[in-house]
């Protein structure tokens, strides 16, 4: 039998609220209505969410910034949680933080600390546990993704709470164990370096000077694909003739999806309400109105061009929910 809004609120409290719109918990400002929705304004809360959902076999989402993911138009048939545990702690180097901490805020406290490490991602919206789900950060500089930095993992994984260490984790670009199971994450210990606040303070401005030029405030999930690896280079070299970015490229070990987007002449091409930008086209822009369905079509006519070009096959960064 379906469970009730009741049944959810006489378990989880009365906070839980029937179809809310997910559009304005994304970034991209897309996205039907969750079937049951739940603010978790702790770990305990997130643990007991999971716990119910699992009691009531619904399908359950944790939601952190939502500025990776893909809701469709439809919405998602569940329960969604957003993670909003946001305790944090510095203890020398070490540095706690709950899944649902704004990554940005964080990086700002460890530089407050004179703590460095975590400067590149200062410009990364989300929060700690989407971060950690998809091991964001910036592949242009050494130990710039957020599981460099990882000594362990908290997670809530069948109703028991599992400690992870980094290798557990598995981080690889965009990637984590996490892309691969259930495990909620509630929280993480990262271990920085020391430094000094006036270094640090440089380089998060450097950071967000990067950004300049970036569609960084129009609704999107900012890069929709991932970076092509290098896996032949004179197939590239020979390729890609003439062009003279391509040793960088291949120095640093991949293609950059905005770079072959770009070559593919697909700048400004629009399906609905949903464009390629013009500033860096490996973001699709809400333009107004778009639809999941307009980014869906988009993606698809964006890989199909690239693989008939280049003989490239590239991947989808964002997380598709609800489709
Ligand atoms: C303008 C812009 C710029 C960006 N720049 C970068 C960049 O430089 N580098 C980069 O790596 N990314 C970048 N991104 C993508 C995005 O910011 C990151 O992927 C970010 O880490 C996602 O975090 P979030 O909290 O918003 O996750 P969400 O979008 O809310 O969720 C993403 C996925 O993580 C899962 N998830 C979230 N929290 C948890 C949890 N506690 N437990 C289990 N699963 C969870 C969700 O279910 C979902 O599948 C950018 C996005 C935008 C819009």
């Amino acid at each position: 039998m379906a469970v009730t809004i009741g049944q959810l609120k006489e378990n989880l409290g009365k906070e839980v609220k029937s179809r809310v719109l997910l559009a304005p918990y994304t970034n991209f400002k897309i996205g039907g209505p969750a079937k049951f929705f739940f603010e978790a304004r702790s770990s305990a809360d997130l643990i007991k969410a999971a716990q119910v959902a699992n009691e009531f076999k619904i399908p359950f989402l944790v939601l952190g910034g939502g500025s990776n993911v893909l809701v469709s138009d439809k919405g998602f048939n569940g329960l969604v949680v957003l993670a909003r545990n946001n305790n944090w702690q510095i203890e020398g180097t070490k540095v706690t933080a709950e899944a649902g901490v704004n990554l940005g805020f964080l990086v700002q406290k460890t530089v407050s600390f004179s703590l460095s490490g975590f400067e590149p991602l200062v410009a990364v919206p989300g929060t700690v546990g989407g971060a950690i789900y998809g091991n964001a950060g910036v592949p242009q500089v050494e130990r710039g993704f957020i599981g460099d930095w990882v000594e362990n993992v908290t997670v809530c994984r069948e109703d028991k709470l599992v400690l992870l260490n980094k290798e557990e984790c598995e981080f690889t670009y965009r990637n984590s164990i996490f892309k691969k199971n259930n495990d909620i994450i509630l929280s993480a210990l990262f271990n920085l370096n020391k430094g000094s606040f006036e270094t640090s303070q440089e380089l998060v401005k450097k950071f967000i000077a990067a950004r300049r030029g970036q569609p960084y405030h129009k609704p999107s999930s900012g890069c929709i694909f991932m970076n092509v690896p290098i896996v032949d280079i004179e197939e590239v070299r020979h390729k890609f003739k003439g062009e003279e970015k391509i040793e960088d490229f291949i120095k640093k070990g991949q293609l950059p999806a905005s770079w072959l987007i770009d070559k593919a002449g697909l700048k400004n091409k629009t399906i609905g309400g949903i464009q390629v930008s013009e500033d860096h086209a490996n973001y699709l822009i809400n333009i107004g109105g778009g639809k999941a369905e307009q980014v869906v079509q988009m993606i698809s006519y964006i890989k199909q061009q690239v693989r008939d070009q280049f003989g490239i096959q590239l991947q989808e960064e964002v997380r598709y929910i609800g489709f």
